[in-house]
């Protein structure tokens, strides 16, 4: 059944470290071999050994409209005619920024990137800037990707001057990065009594890298009195969550207004593109306009701007999708519930927008402790039974699933029905 894939992933292994370009695709915590793909198609991937699947993964965000939809395959092809890059200003960049700031009224300018973790890296480079400070406060369990400072690993929820998560980064890097605990505004205090010279707190207000785990209201409030009463920015990290749980992400939920916002994954339309934006008092300290300096050969590409552009306007032209996608997600969620139940198996479930999470646990999970404390044995085994009946789950606990427009009534029913077999079986 994955006979092709099994021989291309030692094919890969032999010239590229661990077989895949991002660690993830390894399937490590699962176990088996990842199905290497040969094309998307709407809501369904195929592998190269011919199987489908129903795609609850869509490149790990970006694809809300499904694979190879029609409107941004064709503003690519027509972009890709005029040349693939030229390193100068073009309209498309100027055109999607607009698109942004006019979504976003936390939102003054924006610049593009490549890359999610290039936003992240940029905007607290700009913070620090801003600021004149050099601490950052980053919370246990929340993925900023992997750029030096933000690689610092959970200390067992306590509040702990941050150690480096990954050899190859000198503790010299993170001794600035302070690590809190999601959900837990004490925890936060704790940072801010321990530090006078706090630039940020950088936060996914909806995490989706440690399973789905929303902040809760009270919560964001609070870090937005001590940022303020410290002269500190507040970033809301939106790589994932934005134009994913809302059309403008967490801040279409939450009351709470962030400094300085980071955008990647759908913003590209599948295409590398990050950005990271604030007003314009932020924004000028910026090189060329101010002193700040971030820079990229490729940023703006116009390819991957025509791709943003064309999702965004069918996003912003349809502004119905979201309650469609969480109607779908929601309903899926109760499936896996009911399944779960019918074997008398913890589980727990959550959904923001085309968002959802589960986790193998009977309680509560509300930072990353309680995550980890979940049944990830469990989880490897569901997921493994899953792709068996044609479902590709994200291949870990710790990662949340997405619906796209694509995915039918139909699609949801089918995968439900797998979710109970699978769950059966983890109770044999
Ligand atoms: C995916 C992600 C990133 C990193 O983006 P890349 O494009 O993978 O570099 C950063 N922050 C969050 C919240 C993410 O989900």
């Amino acid at each position: 059944m994955f006979e092709n894939s099994i021989k291309a992933f030692k094919e890969a292994y032999n010239v590229i470290p661990g077989g895949v370009d991002s660690p993830v695709r390894a399937f490590s915590s699962v176990g088996g071999t990842p199905p290497f793909i040969d094309r998307g198609e709407g809501a369904y991937l195929f592998d190269i050994d011919g199987n489908k699947y129903i795609d609850y993964v869509q490149s790990w965000g970006p694809l809300i409209f499904g694979h190879c939809d029609r409107d941004i395959e064709n503003a690519v092809l027509d972009r890709v005619k005029k040349g693939l890059s030229f390193g100068a200003p073009t309209n498309v960049e100027t055109e999607l920024a607009k698109e942004i700031v006019s979504l976003f009224d936390t939102i003054d300018k924006v610049r593009f990137v490549s890359s999610g973790t290039e936003a992240v890296m940029s905007a607290l480079r700009l913070a620090r800037g801003f600021s004149g400070k050099d601490d950052i406060v980053k919370f246990a369990g929340c993925y900023h990707g992997h750029s030096d400072s933000l690689l610092v690993q959970a200390g067992s929820g306590a509040v702990t001057f941050g150690s480096p998560s990954s050899p190859g980064v000198p503790e010299d890097l993170t001794k600035h990065t302070l690590l809190a605990t999601y959900n837990d505004l004490d925890s936060v205090k704790k940072c801010f009594e321990d530090s006078d010279n706090i630039a940020c707190i950088i936060i996914e207000p909806i995490a989706g890298n440690m399973g789905l785990v929303p902040a809760n209201e009270k919560f964001l409030e609070g870090l937005r009195e001590l940022c303020d009463k410290n002269g500190a920015l507040l970033i809301f990290d939106e790589v994932m969550s934005g134009f994913r749980a809302t059309l403008t992400g967490a801040q279409g939920i939450t009351k709470v207004k962030p400094d300085i916002v980071t955008l990647g994954k759908v913003i590209g339309g599948g295409m590398p593109v990050g950005a990271f934006g604030a007003r314009s008092e932020i924004m000028s300290y910026l090189s060329p306009e101010g002193p700040v300096y971030q820079a990229g050969t490729l940023s703006g590409n116009p390819v991957a701007m025509s791709a943003g552009l064309a999702s965004l306007k069918k996003l912003k032209s349809n502004p119905s999708i979201y309650v469609d996608l969480g109607a779908k997600a929601k309903r899926l969620m109760q499936g896996f519930q009911a399944a779960a139940d019918a074997e008398e198996i913890p589980f727990i479930t959550d959904v923001r927008g085309s968002m959802f999470g589960f986790f193998f646990s009977a309680n509560e999970v509300k930072d990353f402790t309680d995550a980890q404390n979940s049944d990830t044995e469990a989880f490897a085994k569901f997921h493994q039974e899953m792709l068996k009946r044609g479902v590709y789950l994200a291949c870990s606990a710790y990662e949340t699933g997405f619906i796209s427009t694509v995915t039918t009534d139909e699609d949801i029913e089918n995968t439900i029905i797998a979710a109970y077999e699978a769950m059966r079986s983890l109770r044999d």
